[in-house]
């Protein structure tokens, strides 16, 4: 399970980041490329876009459910974020 704290810093604010446990599969790149890229540098992913519908929200966490090492999370903080990176994850995703 991914772990905000260990979350990789250039992942955009907001709900959905990637953490240190990234193996670099490419398979959330691949899957929602809007959403998700590559630190070339660090060999890994990271949430360089957060979702703002419903559909982008869907595309997000089925690479949540995607990912082989389960290091994309979802219950980044959104309400305290603000700025034109503002996600506010809607609640259908919460229950
Ligand atoms: S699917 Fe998971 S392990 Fe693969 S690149 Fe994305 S975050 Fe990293």
């Amino acid at each position: 399970m991914a772990e905000y704290e260990d979350r990789y810093p250039n992942n955009t604010p907001g709900a959905f980041y990637v953490d240190d446990q990234c193996i670099d599969c490419d398979m959330c790149r691949l899957n929602a490329p809007d959403f998700f890229t590559r630190d070339d540098e660090g060999a890994h992913s990271f949430v360089h876009r957060q979702p703002l519908s419903e559909d982008e929200v869907k595309l997000c966490l089925e690479a949540v459910d995607g990912c082989p090492v389960e290091a994309i999370g979802s219950d980044g903080p959104t309400e305290e974020i603000g700025g034109k990176n503002h996600c506010r994850l809607p609640d259908f995703v919460r229950q």
